[in-house]
């Protein structure tokens, strides 16, 4: 099973992601992890997405498209994955179409999360509590920023694959238990057609 799961942050897109690894034996691929992870290791991609990341913008696509191009294919993501955080721009679901196509892959299912701006903000004070400010993007201001790139360049890619007719909307308001059962209500209905 190969899935997208779109929508803003704070949305619950890396919480189902999990849930849906545990469930269905598939790799998360969260673009926002590797980049995390690219950072605190100091490579030279991680030091420049570092700054990038800190003021809420987007990682330029060709290094996006990079990484998502190396990524899926390691052997583990042959089994199906998730992609969470990916793609953020029409050009980067343009080449991950274009890459699909090569590796001879379809994608199962697009799902977008839909949560007002007003409740992503209490969310992601929430989480920057709960993890004590681990990510130095979980702030107002950077939120802000993000919100407004997610409108502006992240929207258009659920735009993108609803006229492709594979976009899928669920209200990711409720508890994450709730969320995840709207989603496994869509994937049954996706591996039943
Ligand atoms: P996330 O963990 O998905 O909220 O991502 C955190 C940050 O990583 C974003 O605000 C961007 O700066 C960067 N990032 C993650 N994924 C992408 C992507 N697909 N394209 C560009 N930037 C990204």
């Amino acid at each position: 099973m190969r899935l997208i799961l779109l929508g803003p942050p704070g949305a619950g897109k890396g919480t189902q992601a999990q849930r849906l690894v545990a469930k269905h034996g598939i790799v998360q691929l969260s673009t926002g992890e590797m980049l995390r992870a690219a950072a605190a290791a100091g490579t030279p991609v991680g030091n420049r997405a570092k700054a990038i990341m800190d003021r809420g913008e987007l990682v330029p696509d060709d290094v996006m498209v990079q990484i998502i191009a190396d990524r899926t294919a390691q052997p583990d993501s042959a089994r199906g994955f998730i992609l969470d955080g990916f793609p953020r721009t029409v050009a980067q679901a343009e080449a991950l179409d274009a890459l699909l196509e090569k590796m001879r892959q379809s994608l199962d299912s697009v799902i977008e999360i839909k949560v007002e701006d007003a409740l992503l903000v209490e969310r992601i004070a929430g989480r920057a509590k709960e993890t004590g400010g681990a990510r130095a993007d979980d702030n107002a201001d950077t939120l802000r920023k993000r919100l407004s790139v997610y409108w502006a360049q992240t929207k258009p890619v659920a735009d993108y694959y609803a006229r492709k007719g594979m976009l899928k909307v669920i209200d990711g308001v409720g508890s994450v238990e709730e969320v995840a059962a709207r989603i496994e209500d869509l994937l049954s209905a996706v591996t039943e057609a």
